[in-house]
């Protein structure tokens, strides 16, 4: 794990990427905040996580760092011990955490729960919606630490990497670290409801975009060319149709459209 500080006194905020080695995005983003050393207003931690994963290019060593915490020192997988060392390093601070995906080119939050920060925060981001885990964060980082996490495109891409950069530059100037303002924007409220599983099969498709509303009676996957039709409306999120080993992805209600609020002058 790689630790560094912008700026000088006790960081409350903390930036980081590379939870998963596959995701390399977030680390260029941090990377360019050091070779360019922007002054700040306010100290901030940054940290490279799993660079083990990293070096090897895949998600993870022994296990999904995302689904270990709190971990322990003692564990017996890299990742459940990093996942308590990440912890002890990010007490204290608010936490902005980059991912990428096979599912959705476009950037958005994810978050575990509306809180005050992330209802703030969320919406000087350029992102295209916020999606809130509720029930589904066991083992995430932001069980442990108030962390807002963002998918910032497409696992591997160019455009990932450049979109890691911006958000990684709105949220610092959101929460002050540096200088300027932020642009807000209506921003579309998710809330995960379902897991969407998939059998064991060899190929699996699937039909519908991510944050498009499926209407009863739609097709929306299938495992082996067995097709999944939907009962109730959903949403899909973070479905794709070899993302994940065990599941296509996510079903979830749209619950809200913040609305900047006017500009008090
Ligand atoms: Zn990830």
């Amino acid at each position: 794990m790689r630790v560094a500080q912008l700026g000088s006194g006790t960081p409350e905020i903390a930036v980081v990427a590379g939870v998963h080695g596959d995701e390399p995005c977030g680390v260029r983003a941090v990377t360019r905040l050091l070779d360019e050393r922007p002054p700040v207003e306010r100290p901030v931690k940054l940290v490279v996580v799993n660079e083990a994963a990293l070096e090897r290019q895949v998600r993870f060593v022994d296990e999904d760092l995302n689904r270990a915490f709190p971990g322990d020192p003692d564990a017996e997988t890299h990742e459940g011990r990093l996942a308590h060392e990440l912890i002890e390093e990010l007490e204290g601070c608010l936490t902005f955490s980059m991912h990428s995906t096979q599912s959705h080119a476009e950037p958005f939050a994810i978050v575990n729960e509306l809180s005050e920060t992330a209802t703030e925060l969320v919406p000087q981001l350029p992102v295209a919606a916020m999606v809130e885990t509720s029930n589904f964060a066991e083992g995430r980082l932001f069980s442990e630490i108030e962390t807002i996490e963002v998918e910032c495109g497409l696992q591997g891409s160019e455009t990932a990497a450049q979109n890691a950069d911006r958000l990684t530059r709105a949220f610092l100037t959101a929460v002050g670290v540096l200088p300027g303002d932020t642009v807000s924007r209506d921003l579309p409220v998710y809330r995960l409801t379902d897991v969407i599983r998939k059998e064991r099969a060899d190929t699996y498709e699937v039909f519908v975009e991510n944050f498009a509303e499926v209407e009863p009676g739609d097709p929306f996957a299938a495992a082996d060319g067995d097709t999944q039709v939907a009962q109730e409306p959903f949403y899909p999120v973070l479905m794709s149709p070899n993302g994940y080993r065990n599941v296509f992805g996510y079903a979830a209600e749209k619950i809200d459209v913040l609305s900047p609020s006017p500009a008090a002058d």
